[in-house]
């Protein structure tokens, strides 16, 4: 990418180069984004460390046998998640948000939840924190089209509350078989919960996001960054994001 482009992209992430520097403090969290990929135990047998909040309602669930979801293929894991019924979060969503962009994707973005953009549109990074991501892509030289984006959850948790420990469960096989077609080179994790998740880490993100990880069971070199969302509340620490974004560059360069 040439200077003036990426100086555009820049200025509409409201950041100018000589900005860049690292983290003094850490932030306040953001409310709440081949063979099969194997995640830590702890994540298949007890969630995320996310705190439990119950709902209003007991809505009945439909198990589906993971073995089905860990053999499909694209159009099949789609379908089986626009039908799903495997937690609670079916009765409260609009649609499942699925995910989108390139299925051959070098890098694969990973957030939280889909909010209430995606909910409404069926689409994960929407609305004003989904162009700000576009915008973060393309200061690295990646279209939004390039890459595969897409959440831990497929269903909006209602008022955007943490995602809980069933939930989690519930819907990490087809996060698993997404990443397993992918094959990315690269994963970041924008947001703690996520990146806490996938990582079964308890820092904050200001801590995670200064390593270099490897998605637990894989051999696939993992990010992490701030959620856009997050960003647009606290525009201060989008100096750190940009940081954040030129150490994937040269990982991405670094893996080819
Ligand atoms: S969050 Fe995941 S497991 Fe729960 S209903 Fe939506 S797609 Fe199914």
């Amino acid at each position: 990418m040439d200077q003036a482009r990426q100086e555009l992209y820049l200025r509409e992430m409201e950041i100018s180069s000589w900005q860049v520097r690292m983290p003094a403090a850490d932030p306040v969290e953001p409310p709440s984004a081949a063979a099969p990929v194997v995640l830590p135990e702890a994540v298949k047998d007890s969630g995320a460390k996310t705190k439990a909040q119950s709902l209003p309602e007991v809505v009945p669930v439909e198990p589906q046998p993971t073995a089905d979801i860990d053999t499909a293929d694209w159009p099949v894991l789609e379908a089986a998640v626009t039908a799903c019924k495997r937690c609670a979060l079916h009765s409260s969503r609009s649609r499942a948000v699925f995910g989108v962009g390139s299925q051959q994707a070098e890098l694969m973005v990973i957030g939280e939840a889909p909010g209430a953009d995606e909910d409404a549109q069926g689409e994960p990074f929407v609305g004003r924190a989904g162009q700000l991501l576009n915008e973060m892509l393309s200061a690295i030289g990646l279209p939004r089209q390039q890459v595969y984006i897409t959440n831990m959850l497929k269903s909006r948790p209602p008022n955007n509350r943490n995602p809980q420990e069933a939930e989690i469960k519930a819907c990490m096989p087809y996060l698993q078989r997404q990443i397993a077609l992918v094959k990315p080179k690269v994963i970041i994790c924008v947001g703690r919960v996520a990146a806490s998740t996938l990582l079964e880490r308890d820092e904050s993100l200001s801590q995670l996001r200064l390593e270099q990880h490897q998605l637990p069971g894989t051999s696939i070199p993992l990010r992490v960054t701030y959620h856009p969302a997050y960003l647009l509340r606290s525009p201060s620490d989008k100096a750190k994001a940009w940081a954040d974004m030129k150490l994937l560059r040269q990982l991405l360069v670094a893996t080819d």
